[in-house]
């Protein structure tokens, strides 16, 4: 008698500073994901620029995955693949979930006049490597909050808003 209740009162505390202590690192890590997936589009638009310079002004074809990789290797050593896969995805355990925008696969580079209104690769449902869409094909629901992240064809990452495709 008389412990129970001191004991209630523990456990009632240690839960409010768990939920006080875990809310946070929720949210902060997925906002360090959301950053953290900007930051692997833009590597794509980089590698997707420096294959282009290479080649004639022609970005990557169809099949992406393996001649960006092969770029990616000559400037990073370690875990080439990881780039090519959304921060979130990779934490589930699959790879993937960018596309390369199907309207410019194996084109040519578009001048910059256009290039900041073409997304050049997104974040789509469909997992796995190589995934050219189109734009319309972007995540319905952002992984990292409520935005999609894109990166455009001069290089600038955008979080495309809920119900917008721009
Ligand atoms: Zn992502």
């Amino acid at each position: 008698m008389g412990k129970m209740p001191a004991l209630w009162v523990t456990v009632l505390i240690l839960s409010a500073a768990y939920f006080r202590l875990t809310a946070p690192i929720c949210c902060t890590k997925e906002s360090s994901r959301y950053t953290m997936c900007f930051s692997k589009l833009r590597t794509l638009a980089n590698i997707a620029s420096i294959y282009s310079e290479d080649a004639d002004g022609m970005l990557p074809p169809k099949k992406w995955h393996q001649p960006m990789a092969a770029y990616l290797k000559k400037f990073h050593d370690e875990r080439p693949d990881s780039a090519f896969t959304c921060p979130k995805v990779e934490g589930e355990g699959h790879v993937g979930g960018y596309a390369f925008n199907s309207a410019l696969v194996g084109q040519q580079n578009p001048p910059d006049s256009l290039a900041a209104s073409i997304p050049l690769f997104f974040e789509t449902d469909v997992l796995g490597y190589d995934k050219t869409l189109s734009f319309a094909s972007l995540l319905r629901e952002g992984r990292h909050g409520p935005n999609r992240c894109a990166v455009f064809a001069n290089g600038m990452w955008k979080g495309i808003p809920p119900h917008s495709n721009q």
